[in-house]
């Protein structure tokens, strides 16, 4: 087997401790954190909170207000009445407050990490890189919207007396309904487009993990974003999420998460008129051709395979390997899944730490049981993890073979968790990593890069890769399909700015004689 050139390796947490600013934020001089209406901070009518906590300690970090029908109505009513001057704002003057909003963020940047790393327990340096992201997806976005055909377009004649054309405009009031994974990163994919091309939001996290929303809705409200243009709803889905989807006064819908609840939401929107875009969850696939290093390729898989612990929408899950390195490849994914150190998020050193809440370690010892029911073999078949002094979800990594034709994980799983299939050709693996419902990410590994090309252009995934995995870029589409995502190309390209859009034709006859 050849020699590691460069070791790879899997995220790993520097020691991050939780700074003042955090801890005062959390505490809220003894009240539960409110959402953001208007420019106020409200505790909402139904009386109800709910708690927060570090999924890798189980200490509760912070108390949170719910909202109801009442505030889901009042945010939209005040959505809609910054409407009127927000829709009307100059592209510049969007793009300073945007801009200034950055600036907030950067300025309280170990407030963001803090709510990253111990509300959604992530190392600090995958926190570290998702902040980064908050700068670079406001600059695309500032590009774009300053280029982009808003208002009307070219006349065309339509018939005798008759012409016509395109008025674009903003929707008015969009909402965002984000997922626990990557709270700072998917409010970006928002926020930016939505705001820049005019319209005022409602952003409803996950109830997993509030913390970085209610922390950005107060530096919205900072930076001088006029009230009601920048909102913030907590609560659980089936409560604030449910009225927000069938609140008649929100435009579109922007959904990140599962492909069963954006299903049902898409349901509910069909019977209120709303649009909706859908970016859900995959169980993404790799193709490791025969030329390929078993070893340096099984250490690359490796770290797209543990980012997050798994909990990534386009993390690997399913492995096909040319039969002819398929022995070498597992021994080495083995050797990685193995020393990955599993640990407390917080502490330096840690590269798997613990599953975001219960129900999460409960569905992912499930589907490491499951696996082996539907056939799979069992290499490291998962399980609990011990670590000293923590009370967390912590789960081993799992790995299993399986072959041609056995399907032992038709499902996500979102843990550090794959299969790994030996197959004959190239052909016999696009096949099967084809097979699935899902659609967001996949690649192939080969030295021969051409070879390459051509075989990821026949994946069915929006993202279809060569030599690299969970990659996003500004400028190109990042979007499902089957039953990952849609409509459209997906977020973070020109076409998702037009998203936050409508357009509408618009004709013009001459005055009847
Ligand atoms: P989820 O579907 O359970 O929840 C997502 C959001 O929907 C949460 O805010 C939740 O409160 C809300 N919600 C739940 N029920 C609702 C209802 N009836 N009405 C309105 N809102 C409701 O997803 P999750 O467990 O938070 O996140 C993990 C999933 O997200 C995985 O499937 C993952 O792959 C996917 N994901 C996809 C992408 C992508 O870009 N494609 C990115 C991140 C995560």
């Amino acid at each position: 087997m050849a020699t590691v050139a460069a070791e790879v390796q899997a995220f790993t947490a520097r020691k991050f401790e939780k700074p003042a600013k955090f801890l005062k934020f959390c505490e809220n001089q003894g009240q539960p954190l409110g959402g953001m209406i208007g420019d106020k901070e409200i505790r909402g009518t139904m009386n109800v909170t709910f708690e927060t906590s570090d999924p890798g300690s189980l200490e509760v970090l912070a108390t949170v207000c719910e909202m109801g029908q009442a505030e889901v109505d009042r945010a939209v009513q005040a959505a809609q009445s910054a409407h009127a001057a927000w829709g009307k704002t100059s592209v510049e003057e969007r793009c300073q407050l945007v801009m200034k909003f950055v600036e907030l963020c950067e300025r309280d940047r170990d407030v963001l990490l803090a709510c990253e790393i111990f509300d959604g327990g992530k190392v600090s340096e995958l926190a570290e890189g998702d902040f980064e992201q908050i700068r670079a997806c406001a600059e695309y976005f500032c590009q774009v919207a300053r280029k982009a055909q808003m208002g009307d377009g070219p006349a065309m004649r339509v018939g005798p007396g008759l012409k016509g054309f395109t008025h674009r405009e903003p929707w008015g009031v969009v909402a965002g309904i984000i997922p626990w994974n990557y709270p700072i990163v998917l409010n970006s994919w928002f926020i930016f487009p939505a705001l820049l091309a005019g319209n005022c939001i409602l952003l409803k996290p996950a109830e997993d993990t509030p913390l970085s929303s209610i922390y950005m809705g107060r530096l919205a409200a900072e930076a001088g974003f006029p009230a009601g243009v920048f909102n913030v709803l907590p609560g659980r889905g089936e409560i604030t999420g449910q009225f927000i989807a069938e609140h008649p006064g929100v435009r579109f819908i922007s959904f990140t998460g599962s492909p069963g609840v954006g299903q049902s939401i898409l349901r509910t929107c069909d019977l209120h008129g709303t649009r909706m875009k859908r970016e859900m969850g995959g169980n993404g696939s790799a193709i490791v051709l025969a030329d390929a290093d078993p070893e340096v390729v099984a250490r690359q898989i490796g770290r797209y395979t543990n980012q997050h612990y798994g909990q990534t929408c386009c993390t690997i899950h399913r492995v096909f390997v040319d039969q002819k390195i398929a022995d070498d490849f597992i021994n080495a994914q083995r050797d990685f899944f193995e020393n990955l150190n599993i640990g407390y998020q917080a502490d330096e050193g840690t590269q798997l730490g613990a599953v975001v809440n219960s129900t999460q370690f409960a569905r992912v010892q499930q589907a490491q049981k499951e696996t082996v029911a539907r056939g799979g073999q069992a290499i490291l078949p998962g399980g609990v993890a011990d670590v000293a002094d923590r009370h967390g979800y912590y789960l081993k990594p799992a790995l299993f073979r399986t072959q041609p034709g056995v399907n032992c994980n038709p499902w996500e799983v979102f843990h550090c968790y794959a299969s790994i299939c030996p197959v004959q050709s190239a052909e016999q693996a696009l096949q099967l990593a084809n097979s699935s419902p899902y659609g967001l990410g996949a690649s192939v590994w080969t030295k021969d890069v051409e070879r390459g090309i051509e075989l990821a252009k026949q994946f069915r995934d929006g993202t279809c890769q060569v030599n690299c995995h969970n990659c996003v870029a500004y400028g190109l589409p990042y979007g499902g399909q089957g039953i990952s995502g849609g409509p459209g190309g997906g977020v973070n390209c020109e076409e998702t700015f037009y998203d936050y859009t409508q357009v509408k034709a618009i004709y013009v006859g001459d005055y009847p004689a």
